[in-house]
């Protein structure tokens, strides 16, 4: 093991033998070795053993098992698990983050901030514990009553990809602990130490409230990922990841009839419009482009120009693309860190060439470093038309831009939604009635929508998820928790009499 991950690993309290063999919550597992790339120089920070499918099988028994008690436990009671676990995630927040960085590419700043969405959270289901409201409904019979509750749902499952390796999970399993369930976390194999750090202080977090099992960890692969999808006992998967993949465990998720969220892959667009402040669509433009080496699914990969001023915008983005500082994510001053494997760095090749083949202009970027590692410049694409240029419809995840102009609004909302995918948008513009009108019914058709600040970066408090082949999922705030609930709706009859809804009269009654 490298270095620099062993001494993260071990101020983040991972027992050495849990990177040897691991399942739940650090059972022994017998599947694949998963290696943990150190994407700036290609080597291999670490291998850790997976389980293998019928491993999976014990971890989700352990978490049924544990359900039937938490679930009876006062949800204030269990918020006190995930008040604990934010205060581990304050005190081990730089250890994490960077960990986030060395692991998965994205910068400092970036990793640091992964795990203050995790702390945000956290914080956001404690206050949920206390929240967690039913209706009271008129009822049309005498002396009856009708109420709406919510109660856990059971052991549910967290599936996540590569590029939020510990954000993604916390607010799904944040809430899911709150809301009673127990959650298994199924991570992408390509970061699997940031998920061993995180069940380290989850068992940390548990032992202090006797909650051991609630939060666990099945690490594996796709056949790891099935077994838990295709298991009757889980009645909710949450999956983060691409369309591909998301359609398949959708598939079989509703087979059996259970329930899924799906948080899946974007095609991000930024209008600007002519009244545009410009120095802001160029920060904002470049930092969701760029961030995270475009590898978040709310980067920003069309921007559609007002004519007005889509020569000065272009210019001033290529020039930034052409300076922004690439390098090592942890060290200071780098903006952009290196993609996540090599198989990212042939998809941006790719895309890039299909982008020229198409009749796409590269102003900016675009080649691959020689360099260690998996390295590439942020690629500026003036585009043609958007219903000739087939590349753009899909999600490249790495950094590429295209850019395209528009004659007006009603072009670029058209445009803009035209794409398979649905997750986020942003429009730029001083005039209320443009504003008004992309975020109208006939405006657009994403699951955010932003005014005058990009598409990356949303914060926690709202409910966060896309429509169209993005999945329809929604997690994080906003009344996201009840997804991880079930609804009951109950009538008491408080009277002597049995009247019926609707008036039926049955027999003597
Ligand atoms: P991926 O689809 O390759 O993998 C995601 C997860 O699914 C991994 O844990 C993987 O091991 C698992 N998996 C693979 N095959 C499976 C199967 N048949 N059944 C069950 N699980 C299986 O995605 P990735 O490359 O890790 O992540 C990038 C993608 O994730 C992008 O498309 C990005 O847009 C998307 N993403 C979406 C959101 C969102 O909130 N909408 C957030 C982050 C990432």
């Amino acid at each position: 093991m490298s270095k620099k991950s062993e001494e993260l690993l071990s101020r983040l309290g991972v027992p050495k033998e849990a990177t040897g063999a691991h399942a739940g919550e650090w059972l022994s597992a017998s599947g694949e070795l998963q290696a943990s790339l150190d994407p700036t120089s290609g080597e291999t920070l670490a291998e850790v053993r997976g389980c293998t499918p019928s491993e999976a099988r014990a971890v989700v028994d352990r978490a049924a098992a544990r359900f039937l008690e938490w679930r009876m436990r006062p949800a204030p009671k269990r918020g006190e698990l995930v008040r604990r676990l934010g205060e581990l995630l304050r005190e081990h927040k730089v250890a994490l983050g960077e960990l986030v960085s060395l692991e998965m590419g994205k910068i400092r700043a970036e990793g640091l901030g992964e795990v203050q969405e995790m702390i945000d959270v956290c914080d956001f289901a404690v206050g949920l514990s206390r929240q967690l409201h039913g209706l009271t409904i008129a009822s049309e019979r005498p002396q009856h009553r009708m109420i709406e509750q919510w109660h856990p749902l059971g052991p549910v499952a967290v599936i996540t990809a590569f590029n939020f390796p510990v954000a993604v999970w916390a607010w799904n399993a944040a809430l899911a602990a709150v809301a009673g369930d127990t959650c298994v976390w199924k991570p992408s194999p390509r970061t699997p130490l940031a998920s061993l750090a995180v069940q380290a202080l989850c068992n940390r977090a548990a032992d202090a409230e006797d909650a051991r099992g609630v939060l666990s960890l099945a690490m594996g692969g796709a056949d790891v990922g099935v077994s838990i999808t295709e298991d009757p006992r889980v009645p909710l998967v949450s999956f983060t990841g691409s369309v591909a993949v998301g359609r398949d465990v959708a598939v079989r998720v509703a087979k059996r009839l259970g329930r899924s969220i799906l948080e899946l892959g974007g095609n991000n667009a930024v209008i600007a419009l002519d009244d545009a402040d410009v120095e802001m669509v160029v920060r904002a433009v470049t930092f969701g482009a760029v961030g995270t080496t475009g590898q978040r699914c709310t980067s920003t990969r069309r921007l559609f120009l007002q004519r007005g001023i889509a020569r000065s915008v272009t210019e001033r983005l290529s020039a930034a693309f052409r300076s922004v500082p690439i390098g090592d994510p942890l060290a200071d001053g780098t903006l952009v860190g290196p993609l996540v494997g090599s198989s990212s760095v042939r998809a941006y090749r790719a895309a890039l060439e299909k982008a020229v083949a198409q009749g796409g202009e590269i102003v900016a970027g675009g080649r691959v470093l020689e360099r260690p590692g998996f390295f590439v410049e942020p690629a500026l694409v003036r585009a043609p038309r958007h219903d000739a240029f087939p590349i753009a419809w899909e999600e490249t995840f790495a950094p590429i831009l295209y850019v395209f102009e528009v004659a007006d609004l009603d072009e670029a909302i058209a445009a803009q939604n035209a794409v398979p995918q649905g997750l986020s948008s942003a429009l730029f513009t001083d005039s209320v009635r443009a504003s008004e009108r992309f975020l109208s019914a006939a405006g657009s058709d994403c699951g955010i929508a932003n005014i005058n600040l990009g598409t990356s970066g949303a914060e926690i408090g709202g409910a966060f998820g896309g429509e169209k082949e993005t999945g329809g999922g929604r997690e994080s705030g906003s009344d996201a928790w009840k997804g991880y609930m079930r609804r009951q709706t109950c009538t008491v009859n408080g009277g002597k009499d049995l009247p019926l809804a609707q008036g039926v009269a049955f027999g003597g009654g």
